[in-house]
């Protein structure tokens, strides 16, 4: 029996036409102009089918030889066609009874379709057929994505009868275009939806095509207005201006620290407190290497908040981050008589309590904590400042939750949006920056505090563990500490757990003399605090971890950090981890441990490692090596806004268009409204996070 074609067209649930269409966003006429191709198919020619090879998309025309529905390996339709050059076969896996009957031997048929190498020479999976001999298309034919149950044709029709009815004026000014060198609007969409006869594909698609050109510098620039008017939008927020500046408190803090700030760290202490005295929200990422000191500029803006009379929040994305965090800022704020809590999900239902009632009643002015401090029931009386440590680690609505603490907080008449200051240890690189960060002020602190020496890494494979752990012994035997960090193991948590566990047995059997403690992620917060604490007392000289060390941790007395499976984790990883150590003045080591042999890409991360230490150029190397979509969870935030552009490859254009932005906001505001109409119609809002 023939089992029922699998093609059939369903009857379940027929969406309307219109419905179909506007799964795409297509609704006015408007929609279908920059509905553009995403690719073209050649049907302006036959091929012979001996000039054709696996991979190519073609159209080639023969006389079928043979036809037959084959059981094995599976059941399916086979035909063999025939040129005067060569033979092809044709595959059909799903078929109709009248599709064999079209294939009658002898027949003359054009077939359309990709080569592949098939165990029988090349073939064609499901050809598309026709009649040899018909007329050929003059031109490429555009393919535009699309959805369920609508034909490429219908949408080709849809697209060319709003093409009639669409506005397709230019909305560049004609000076301004003419000075880019721009193909003008209409031009280039006509020609990328009706490509000319002469137009090859490799031209077409060849990076710098002018229409392209065109196409992809208008969606950039409707990027850079948007921007622009998010920024605007955001001055015209109103925030409680924290104007006291240089108050007594922040004066005791500075007097109690037993370091000088450096000047990058002054410039931007100074930066922020600029911003947060002003009465709009603000909206500025502290970036700095791994222990160059955001911690104490974080607790300063924090001072200038509480002493203008409001609460602060800051928010970590460990709980072992977070509670550094506190001991840290309590020891520099408790003495000065500031009331602090701490808020994380792991503290008993009592304690909870104790902190949402001092947070609600205002008893307490500055709450650090994890996630827990976005949770519905906390509130707080009158929240100025949010402040977020490794903000890429947050979700885009968890960074929103709580600044909005702050509006509700403050609900009667005005909305008043609290200050927030994001901090950062991954530099953004420049074309992130320039685009999807742009409504986000900057400060660096581009230099370490004084007397750090760069942290000495060296590279050795496995075999030459049991030197490591002389070196480790010696290490101990000196008065330091050290950390050893397991290996990263993907696929499985409690496989992870397993090594190490494993490895802290190991290293106690190894080394008798020295006291080893071990932290991972399955440990109760309670029990990682105090395995932190005695860490960080020197009751323990050696700490077994895993990543769950990788941000934030800071023992100055750690001098050695091994890192097994070295070539498992990731550069920005890696560099984290490495920051752990060469925080005091005591020369550091980091010894990378791999297993060999190394693939291609895991040699070039570690040897990034090797020859530098440097954030920023980790991060660059980082970048080039993954891609740009990686970084700052952007695969989740806005990153499908750019259909076109790409910001790997347009930096040039993407400056033309931050210019661009400018001049027509100020000069053509008519021009600038209609252009957002066109390319960003409904979409601002992804891109105000
Ligand atoms: P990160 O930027 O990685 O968060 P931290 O804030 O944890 O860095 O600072 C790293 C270490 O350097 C901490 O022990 C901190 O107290 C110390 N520190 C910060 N600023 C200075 C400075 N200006 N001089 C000396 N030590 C400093
Ligand atoms: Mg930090």
């Amino acid at each position: 029996m023939a089992t029922q074609p699998t093609a059939a067209p369903s009857k379940k649930k027929t969406s309307t036409m219109a419905q179909r269409l506007e799964r795409l966003g297509l609704v006015a006429p408007a929609d279908f102009v920059v509905h553009l191709p995403i690719r073209y198919e050649d049907e302006t020619h036959v091929q012979a089918i001996a000039e054709v090879h696996p991979g190519l998309s073609v159209q080639v025309e023969g006389t079928i030889l043979s036809v037959d529905v084959q059981q094995r390996p599976r059941r399916q339709l086979h035909a063999v066609i025939e040129d005067e050059s060569g033979r092809l076969s044709l595959r059909w896996i799903h078929f109709y009874p009248s599709q064999i009957k079209a294939l009658a031997v002898g027949r003359q048929i054009r077939v359309r379709g990709e080569i592949r190498q098939g165990f029988n020479g090349l073939e064609m999976v499901h050809p598309k057929l026709s009649n040899a001999g018909a007329a050929l298309a003059r031109a490429l034919t555009p393919v535009y994505p699309t959805t369920d149950g609508l034909t490429q044709p219908s949408l080709r029709k849809c697209i060319a009868q709003a093409l009639e009815q669409a506005d397709l004026r230019d909305t560049l000014p004609t000076a301004l275009r003419d000075e880019l060198q721009l193909m003008p609007f209409q031009e280039a969409i006509r020609l990328l939806h009706y490509p000319p006869p002469d137009l090859s594909y490799e031209r077409l698609f060849h990076e710098g095509h002018p229409a392209w050109n065109r196409i992809k510098f208008d969606e950039l620039l409707a990027q850079q207005l948007s921007l622009a008017a998010a920024r605007q939008a955001r001055r015209a927020q109103k925030a409680q201006p924290l104007a006291a500046r240089h108050s007594a408190l922040e004066q005791q803090l500075r007097a109690s620290l037993p370091f000088q700030l450096t000047s990058a760290q002054e410039r931007v202490v100074n930066e922020i407190a600029h911003d947060m005295a002003r009465d709009f929200p603000m909206h500025r990422l502290l970036q700095g290497d791994v222990g160059s000191g955001k911690t104490i500029v974080a607790t300063l803006a924090a001072t200038q908040a509480i002493a203008s009379g409001y609460q602060v929040a800051i928010m970590a994305p460990t709980e072992i981050l977070a509670e550094q965090h506190y001991v840290k800022i309590k020891a520099w704020l408790d003495p000065l008589g500031v009331p602090l809590v701490w808020l994380t999900g792991s503290l008993s239902a009592k304690k909870k309590h104790e902190a949402y009632e001092a947070l609600r009643t205002g008893a307490a002015t500055l709450a650090v904590g994890t996630q827990a401090l976005i949770q519905e029931h906390v509130q707080f009386q009158r929240l100025g400042l949010v402040i977020l440590d490794e903000q890429h680690r947050f979700g885009v609505g968890q960074r929103l939750e709580l600044s909005r603490k702050g509006d509700k907080a403050n609900r009667s008449g005005n909305t008043l949006i609290p200050h927030q200051l994001n901090m950062s240890a991954t530099p953004i690189p420049r074309t992130l920056a320039m685009s999807y960060f742009a409504d986000l002020d900057v400060s660096a602190i581009d230099e370490l505090p004084p007397g750090r020496s760069p942290v000495i890494t060296k590279l050795a494979s496995d075999a030459r563990r049991p030197e490591i752990m002389d070196r480790v012994r010696a290490e101990v035997a000196q008065g330091r500490q050290a950390y050893w960090v397991c290996p990263l193991v993907e696929e499985s948590e409690a496989l992870q757990l397993q090594t190490a566990i494993d490895t802290h047995l190991v290293l106690t059997q190894a080394l008798p003399e020295v006291r080893i403690g071990l932290i991972h992620g399955r440990q109760s917060a309670t029990e990682k605090a105090q395995i932190m604490d005695a860490f960080r007392a020197h009751e323990l000289d050696v700490l077994v971890a895993t990543t769950v060390i990788e941000v934030g941790v800071d023992v100055a007395n750690a001098s050695l950090m091994i890192i097994e499976h070295a070539e498992r984790f990731g550069l920005a990883q890696l560099h984290q981890l490495r920051g752990r150590v060469g925080r005091g003045h005591i020369q550091s080591v980091c010894v990378l441990l791999y297993q060999t042999p190394l693939s291609h890409i895991a040699r070039a991360r570690l040897q990034a490692m090797y020859e530098t230490t440097d954030g920023f150029e980790i991060a660059r190397r980082d970048l080039a090596q993954r891609g740009p979509g990686e970084f700052m969870g952007m695969r989740q935030s806005g990153q499908a806004v750019l259909r076109f552009a790409s910001l790997d490859t347009d930096a040039a254009l993407i400056e033309q268009a931050q210019e661009v932005a400018v001049v027509l906001r100020d000069q053509y505001p008519n021009a600038a409204a209609a252009h957002m109409q066109r390319w960003m119609k409904g979409r601002e809002e992804l891109l105000r996070s």
